[in-house]
């Protein structure tokens, strides 16, 4: 007879609640302990939700409430500084043919949507609780003692606690994210009503200002610069340096610029790049999300990725050969890393290099090419 089978889910974000819903609906027993004592908290201005990402939503059982709450379209403008468009391309649909190509939702709603199917999952969540040790001295378990004195017992540890992930330090995993040169100030704003696909300026003062419409009556607006010594930029000041750089930008700019006042809504982020190779795990604690590979948003795939990590992990973990917590070995999850490196590596790659070639000043590089070439692999199933 199988026993019962036991993980445990570092964080709480997309990646930890995709893996911890599917886990649980095979009936795998999850506790999932998120560091937060809000678990919502400083979820951000907006997302941009590919189809990609849409696909392994719908396998959450979400779709319905993110189809809801977000705005779909199918295409990107490609404006000048002044807002004249130069070009409009379709967006492929990279989740299918019956879902939209993207999905553009306030982070808070899906970070909602995420929190209640966990919640309905019948998973044991604790808040504003970290692992202190893991224990696997005994090699067919991971023995966690947890900050709030407690300690638990599983068959497999999933880290999905994000890019500055301490569980994959923890397991002696040394690699760490590397500033690419360009960050980016965001903030949410209410949507124009012209306002109804992403439109992307490149040039003037930032290398790219762009927006996406996130619900019928919002949007998020984002620059994005090279990046500054954060400490150096008076947290007070976010408003007016936002500001002082979408001031140059017209078409729908002007409207959305009256709504940057308030420091407190505009987020300054540094573009990251990580990519751990060769095994995203050390026995049986095993990485998913941005605690294995972190991307710059130029193709907005990081949170895509992410739970599409989640939802191979879970695929393999719950397969008929792989039916007892014992079969979660070396080779099972070592599966897990070569299936997705061979998805992730390129998108990193390419979100990089499309950022790199702005930094050169490189005029004549084929984006859209690299772009189509990456979006049309992430078409395939995971
Ligand atoms: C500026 C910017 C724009 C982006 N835009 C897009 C986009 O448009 N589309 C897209 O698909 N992706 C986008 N991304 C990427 C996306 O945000 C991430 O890839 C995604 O959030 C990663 O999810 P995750 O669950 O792996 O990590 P996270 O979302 O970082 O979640 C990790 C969770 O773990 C918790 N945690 C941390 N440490 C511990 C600990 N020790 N113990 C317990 N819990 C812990 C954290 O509190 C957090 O809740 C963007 C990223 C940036 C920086």
């Amino acid at each position: 007879m199988n026993t019962p089978r036991t993980v445990l889910v570092i964080g709480g974000g997309a990646a930890g609640s995709a893996a911890t819903i599917l886990l649980r609906r095979a009936g795998i027993a999850v506790d999932l302990i998120e560091a937060k004592d809000d678990w919502n908290a400083t979820a951000g201005s907006g997302i941009t939700l590919q189809g990609n990402a849409l696909r392994v939503l719908r396998e959450l059982g979400v779709w319905e409430q993110v189809e809801k709450s977000g705005f779909g379209f199918g295409s990107v403008g490609i404006t000048t500084p002044d807002g004249t468009v130069l070009h409009v391309a379709e967006d492929l649909r990279t989740g299918g043919d019956d879902l939209p190509a993207t999905v553009g939702m306030q982070r808070p709603q899906l970070q909602s949507i995420l929190i209640e199917a966990v919640r309905a999952s019948g998973a044991g969540v604790r808040l504003g609780v970290r692992a202190e040790s893991l224990d696997q001295s005994d090699g067919d378990g991971v023995t966690v003692r947890f900050s709030d004195r407690t300690e638990g017992r599983y068959d497999l540890v999933i880290a999905a606690d994000g890019l500055g992930s301490a569980t994959r330090a923890a397991i002696g995993i040394t690699d760490k994210p590397e500033p690419t040169g360009m960050a980016i100030w965001r903030i949410a704003a209410p949507r124009p009503a012209g306002v109804t696909r992403t439109d992307l300026a490149y040039g003037g003062p930032a290398y790219i200002a762009g927006y996406c419409p996130t619900s019928a009556t919002t949007l998020y607006a984002y620059v994005v610069e090279a990046n500054r010594d954060r400490g150096s930029i008076p947290r007070a000041s976010y408003a007016d340096e936002m500001r002082s750089l979408a001031q140059h930008y017209g078409g729908h700019w002007p409207e959305i610029t009256a709504h940057i006042t308030d420091p407190a809504q505009v987020n300054y982020t540094w573009f990251d790049r990580l990519l751990v190779e060769g095994s995203w795990h050390r026995g049986r604690v095993v990485l998913v999300g941005d605690a294995a590979h972190c991307c710059p948003p130029t193709l907005a795939q990081g949170a895509a990725l992410s739970m599409e990590d989640a939802w191979v992990l879970a695929q393999m973990l719950t397969a008929e050969d792989a039916e007892d917590a014992e079969d979660w070995d070396d080779a099972l999850l070592q599966a897990y890393y070569e299936r997705r490196i061979a998805r992730v590596r390129p998108v990193v790659e390419a979100s990089v290099q499309i950022g790199q070639w702005q930094l050169d000043g490189v005029r004549d590089a084929d984006v859209p090419g690299l772009m189509g070439r990456t979006m049309t692999m992430l078409r395939e199933l995971p």
